[in-house]
């Protein structure tokens, strides 16, 4: 069996300034210290990617962007392409978030297209997926979460999969404090690595890692980590304070 190493990924949606951010990250990065065991990556807002960059130079904390335009460069105001985030020493970039869902329209096709150029230009895309509340109640779960996986990794070479972080969230957890229970997410995540087996064979399906995301802190965290097919946290509001975040990686480094 494979051991994949967890992570836990923070991501701070539109949330402090370049200053703010800078002290979030210190306080952050001086208490987890150097530990190995979890790979940690925080997805601050973009004004605060070259700040943050700086800050986390020589720390094992990985930065990640929330969003991107899948073409490189253009006429496309108020966007932000792959180039212009790797410049900036930027690893990681959050795709099809509901949020970017849900409230800018993105939808299946478009979300691939930034997978695709992210992995173009060697960025993990961390790529969201995840169903309603009125999903969830329709029995849709599985069909949905399929849909959106299908969709956004079409196209994505076995090769370029193994980078693929999947995130898990369902959008009733998202920032409402209502958890998936462990056996509900274990249920899903455990169909994802069958969905990624049946994409692009067993090994790549057990390298991906596939985090969980909704109202994830460290009073549940625990038994969600300790779940087969749970390999971290997207953490949002938990992520805001050091304090929570950092007890979500040592969470994650015992389970
Ligand atoms: C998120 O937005 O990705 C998220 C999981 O948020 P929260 O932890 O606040 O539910």
């Amino acid at each position: 069996m494979i051991l994949r190493k967890k992570l836990i990924a923070g991501n701070w949606k539109m949330n402090k300034t370049s200053a703010d951010s800078v002290t979030l990250v210190k306080e952050i990065a001086q208490q987890i210290g150097r530990q190995t065991e979890v790979d940690v990556l925080v997805c601050p807002p973009a004004t605060a990617l070259e700040s943050v960059g700086r800050t986390l130079e020589g720390a094992n904390i990985k930065l990640g962007a929330q969003n991107m335009h899948f073409e490189a460069s253009g006429a496309f105001t108020g966007e932000i392409s792959a180039p212009m985030l790797r410049d900036l020493f930027v690893t990681h970039v959050i795709l099809g978030h509901s949020e970017r869902r849900a409230l800018f329209g993105e939808d299946d096709q478009l979300i691939n297209q930034k997978v695709l150029s992210a992995l173009k230009t060697e960025l993990r895309p961390v790529l969201c997926v995840g169903e309603s509340l009125e999903e969830r109640e329709a029995g849709d779960t599985l069909k949905v979460v399929q849909t959106q996986l299908e969709a956004g990794l079409a196209g994505v070479s076995n090769e370029q999969a193994a980078s693929v972080i999947l995130a898990y969230e369902p959008v009733w957890a998202i920032g409402t404090g209502k958890v998936a229970t462990s056996d509900q997410a274990q249920e899903v995540h455990a169909f994802i690595r069958e969905l990624l087996t049946k994409l692009f064979g067993e090994t790549i399906a057990q390298k991906v890692r596939i985090l969980y995301g909704g109202s994830m802190k460290p009073s549940n965290a625990d038994e969600l980590l300790a779940q087969t097919d749970i390999d971290g946290g997207l953490i949002g509001g938990a992520a805001l304070e050091a304090r929570s975040f950092v007890d979500l990686v040592k969470a994650a480094a015992k389970s």
